[in-house]
């Protein structure tokens, strides 16, 4: 199963497509993360990348583009992949599905996680994030049990560079302007379900599953 996450920036991709991940047992793909790494590590793709997402600007296509190419050819993508924050635009979208069409694959199912802005920032402003294991908190939602340090693995827990407040607003225009837009795209292709991203995190997940086996039995 090929599956895409849509949802503004905090609507809970990341969150959703970790549980996802271990249930379909298919790697999640997140190009946010993968691009973090490539900061963190001082690549030459991350030195190019940083500029734009510190202003919380899409990174250019070519970057990411070629990126997911790369990634969803390699051998854990065999049996499918959930992609969390890509396609971000049409263009995306549109070379995504030649890659995809190139090796006789298509996507199966896109879900929306829908969350309304004034939540969108008052759960991006306090998130904190585990430098290591990736794991989300919020200073005031979800605290860790002890300041600073990650629940699961210990490690540091930090803010991430883009959850300033400006750098939110960014964010939520492009992805009002840029990402919205493929809602129609995937909806005219009868791949679209949108699901209510407020909740408990295992609601929101049955919500998914719920929504991707109703379109499995509708194909
Ligand atoms: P995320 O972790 O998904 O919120 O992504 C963080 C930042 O990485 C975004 O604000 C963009 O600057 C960049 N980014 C992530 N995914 C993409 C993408 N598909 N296209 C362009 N830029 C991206």
């Amino acid at each position: 199963m090929n599956l895409i996450l849509l949802g503004a920036p905090g609507a809970g991709k990341g969150t959703q497509g970790k549980g996802l991940s271990d249930k379909y047992r298919i790697p999640q793909i997140s190009t946010g993360d993968i691009l973090r790494a490539n900061v963190r590590n001082k690549t030459a793709l991350g030195l190019k990348a940083k500029e734009f997402m510190d202003k919380g600007v899409l990174v250019p296509d070519d970057i990411v583009v070629g990126m997911v190419s790369d990634r969803i050819k390699e051998d854990d993508c065999a049996n499918g992949f959930i992609l969390d924050g890509f396609p971000r635009n049409l263009k995306q979208a549109e070379v995504l599905e030649e890659t995809l069409s190139m090796t006789g694959k298509r996507i199966d199912h896109v879900i929306g996680i829908d969350v309304e802005r004034k939540e969108l920032v008052r759960r991006l402003s306090g998130r904190r994030v585990c430098r290591k294991c990736g794991a989300s908190y919020h200073v005031i939602f979800s605290p860790p049990m002890n300041i600073g340090m990650c629940d699961k693995c210990g490690s540091e827990i930090y803010q991430r560079d883009d959850d300033s407040e400006e750098t939110i607003e960014a964010r939520l225009k492009v992805y009002e302007q840029e990402t919205f837009p493929l809602i129609e795209y995937y909806t005219r292709k009868g791949l679209y379900a949108a699901v209510e991203g407020i909740g408990t995190v295992d609601r929101i997940t049955n919500s998914i599953v719920g929504a991707i086996e109703k379109g499995r039995s509708n194909t």
